[in-house]
């Protein structure tokens, strides 16, 4: 197993957007992780393999060396911590923001320059809080795992903070996009370990990333 190369990735935008990087280095991927039931699939070079985890996951699998590489959000990354990961590619995929919203009529600003505390629903605890700490502003913090557009509706949170792509879901649910905090992008996550290692393997692949994306 030691010549195999493992890349964990996430399904959804990841993965599908992960697809043309691996074709640029000739590599297929022959089974669709949403209707297959494996969670290591093959490629069409034996000598790569993926596992498919959750993407909060991804960087786990990689620290400790149960995957080579893999692909991560900014997002959670952030959440995570970086180390025993190296990250040499910022891969420009399954981009969008982190903002914070809250329901339509919420005066948010108003809300802030009062200094009231704001009680701020989100799955990023560890990026919400260095957000509001650095502006002075006094919020508490509900960690949720999910469907956070919920929460300022039903009256649990004052707002929220989560990616956005297009505003679709927040407009669905009458909320609005009151503050972005920063851009997103997914990044290639090397175990450093494996770097030094299976160098000989990886680096060919880094390249053809690397020019890929440079290429847009
Ligand atoms: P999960 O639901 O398991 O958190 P997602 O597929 O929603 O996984 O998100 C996986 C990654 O894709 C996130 O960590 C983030 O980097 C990125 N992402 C999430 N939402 C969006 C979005 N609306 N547009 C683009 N990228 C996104
Ligand atoms: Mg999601």
């Amino acid at each position: 197993m030691n010549d195999v190369l493992t890349l964990a990735l996430s399904k959804g935008r990841i993965f599908t957007e992960t697809l043309p990087l691996l074709k640029a280095a000739g590599i297929e991927v022959t089974e669709d992780p949403e209707s297959s039931r494996k969670l290591i699939l093959p490629t069409s070079n034996a000598k790569l393999r993926l596992l498919i985890v959750r993407a909060s996951d991804v960087p786990t699998y990689v620290q400790y060396g149960a995957a080579d590489f893999g692909v991560a959000g900014k997002d959670v990354l952030l959440e995570h911590g970086s180390e025993g990961l190296y990250q040499p590619i910022d891969l420009q995929i399954a981009q969008c923001r982190m903002s914070v919203a809250v329901r339509a009529g919420f005066d948010y600003e108003n809300a802030v320059r009062q200094g009231a505390r704001l009680r701020v629903a989100t799955k990023y605890v560890k990026t919400a809080h260095e957000h509001f700490a650095a502006k002075g502003v006094h919020v508490d913090l509900i960690k949720l795992y999910g469907s956070m557009e919920l929460a300022p509706l039903v009256g649990l949170a004052d707002a929220i903070v989560d990616l956005v792509s297009s505003g679709g879901t927040l407009r669905a649910n009458n909320l609005v996009e009151v503050e972005q905090i920063m851009a997103i992008s997914s990044r290639l996550i090397v175990n450093q370990a494996a770097l030094k290692l299976k160098r000989e393997q990886l680096q060919p692949l880094l390249d053809v990333f690397k020019a890929a994306v440079a290429k847009g």
